[in-house]
């Protein structure tokens, strides 16, 4: 080897000075060489700087837990309480979608793209109203008008509301989706109320996640949910199971409304909670 030419790995080799500890020690392994595939992502997505130091690690630790602690709450409060609870402290909302946007990024499919390429291959003349809309993500990415709901707006298309309770009038809308968003225990007035502001005919899609329908794990009869929701008032039209991660169920209001309302037996929806990463 040429003198003075750097050797091959030298760095990885280099002998620490006897009172500094090997790099790797300080921060529990290189996370480039332990997982090369996650650092080069979260890279990517600005997440991580190069130095990426134990304190930055920390945060992010202690950021995961915050956002599965608001997560389960979400899951197990009603949506006048979360409503209630994200209201007293508007930066809470921030903290979920900083955890959610980054269990997202493991999702090999959004559901909300498939629902985005749905709208977009329909007429853009159909009005949507997007309950649970998050980021606004369908809102901006399609010609629609789409009213856009949920219970903190940090933008001024979306209406912060409890989802129970929107402002729209009955019969106003074309597609109401919720992806993702059946999150309180009283989900069924989020539907009831999406029942109410559809036109007859119009389309109801959900989006939710695949284990809260798994019934080998605790998770609720998907046959007895599209019952409760036809009992509702609405037609199933398509169910589709074919992605790893969610499943999407397509309804239709019923033109005609049975004048006899039923007592619906919704099966529980157990809580989506997300592993420690
Ligand atoms: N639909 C978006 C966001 C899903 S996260 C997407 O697919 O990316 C679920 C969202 O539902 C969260 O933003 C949460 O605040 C909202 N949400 C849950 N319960 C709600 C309620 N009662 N009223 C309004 N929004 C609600």
């Amino acid at each position: 080897m040429e003198a003075g030419k750097k050797q091959k790995g030298a760095k990885r080799r280099h002998r620490p000075a006897s009172n500094e500890k090997p790099k790797d020690e300080r921060v529990g392994g290189n996370e480039e060489e332990r997982n090369p595939k996650a650092s080069k992502r979260r890279k990517s997505q600005g997440m991580v700087s190069n130095s990426s130091s134990f304190l930055d690690k920390m945060k992010a630790k202690l950021s995961g837990g915050h956002f599965r602690m608001l997560n389960e709450k979400l899951y197990t409060c009603t949506g006048e309480e979360a409503l209630e609870y994200f209201n007293d402290d508007p930066t809470l909302f921030d903290t979920y979608h900083a955890g959610y946007q980054e269990q997202m990024s493991h999702w090999p499919e959004l559901p909300v793209n498939i629902i985005i390429k749905w709208l977009k291959d329909r007429s853009s003349s159909l009005v949507v109203a997007d309950f649970g809309c998050g980021d606004a993500r369908l809102a901006k990415s399609v010609k629609n008008k789409v009213h856009s709901f949920d219970l903190i707006s940090n933008e001024p298309s979306v209406i912060a509301c409890n989802m129970a309770n929107t402002p729209l009038g009955s019969s106003s809308v074309d597609v109401a989706v919720f992806c993702l968003s059946l999150m309180g225990t009283n989900f069924p007035s989020y539907l009831n109320e999406a029942h109410r502001i559809l036109k007859p005919r119009g389309w109801l899609l959900i989006a939710e996640v695949k284990s809260r329908f798994d019934s080998n794990t605790g998770g609720a009869d998907p046959k007895k949910f599209t019952k409760a929701v036809c009992d509702l008032g609405f037609t199933s039209v398509a169910k589709d199971f074919s992605n790893k991660m969610f499943i999407l169920f397509y309804f239709k209001k019923k033109e005609e409304q049975n004048s006899k309302k039923k007592d619906i037996d919704w099966p529980e929806l157990k809580p989506c909670l997300y592993k420690r990463r």
